[in-house]
């Protein structure tokens, strides 16, 4: 996988893609199968609503990396709260075999090395938890994305309810605590507490109150002078 020597078919050609109205405002839980999970995106007959074929991204897409806010928070988090333990005793992977290493896959001749396990816990890496997901036709709807994206997620549900208790210094979340997905794209999926949705869609939507006012008070202001 390599997006970056293809901006083009990111559609980072164009300017920046951003999730789309109609992708910001799905409500996206992950708690069962994805005919129950997303609203609007089922119609009452049970055919898919309009939405599903709207494309995911402005400007449109033909591919998405996929990435998890809090399994990349957890990793960091490990990273440094470990990076201190016994400093002085592991400098170099000969003093401490197994401490420090490279990523299990990196085969470059002077590779970076990582704390690999600590405490008795292994590195929770977050590299290798990414879906590309590539659109069935012209650009990404957002039924090419859900209908990929969700499978893939409720697969790591167990995995996201570990990273999302321990990134805040908790336990895992207990496994019936009700998810969703929180902000979708472009960055990496913030998944939270179901109910947290609605607050975050009122940040979302504050701050774009806020730019508007913004611009609106820019506009005038060299006539008020
Ligand atoms: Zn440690």
């Amino acid at each position: 996988m390599d997006t970056a020597s293809a901006p083009a078919e990111n559609g980072e050609g164009w300017g920046f893609p951003a999730i789309s109205t109609v992708g910001k405002r799905l409500f996206w839980t992950l708690n069962g199968p994805l005919e129950d999970a997303i609203r609007p995106y089922f119609g009452p007959d049970g055919s898919p609503h309009a939405v599903s074929q709207a494309s995911l991204m402005e400007p449109p897409v033909s591919s998405a990396t996929v990435r998890i806010q809090c399994i990349n928070d957890w990793e960091q988090i490990w990273a440094d709260q470990h990076w201190s333990c016994g400093e002085a005793e592991w400098n170099t992977p000969e003093q401490n075999p197994g401490r420090l290493g490279p990523r299990p896959d990196d085969e470059a001749l002077d590779p970076k090395l990582f704390v690999l396990e600590c405490c008795g816990q292994k590195r929770p890496w977050a590299y290798d938890t990414q879906l590309e997901v590539t659109a069935q036709g012209e650009f990404l709807t957002v039924h090419d994305y859900v209908s990929a994206v969700h499978p893939w997620l409720m697969a790591r549900r167990n995995t996201v309810l570990d990273a999302l208790g321990k990134a805040r210094g908790d336990p895992g979340w207990p496994s019936e605590t009700k998810l969703a997905v929180l902000y979708l794209g472009p960055g990496p999926l913030n998944i939270g507490h179901e109910e947290k949705w609605a607050w975050a869609m009122g940040m979302m939507m504050a701050r774009a109150a806020e730019r508007i006012h913004a611009r609106e008070e820019g506009a005038v202001e060299p006539d008020s002078i």
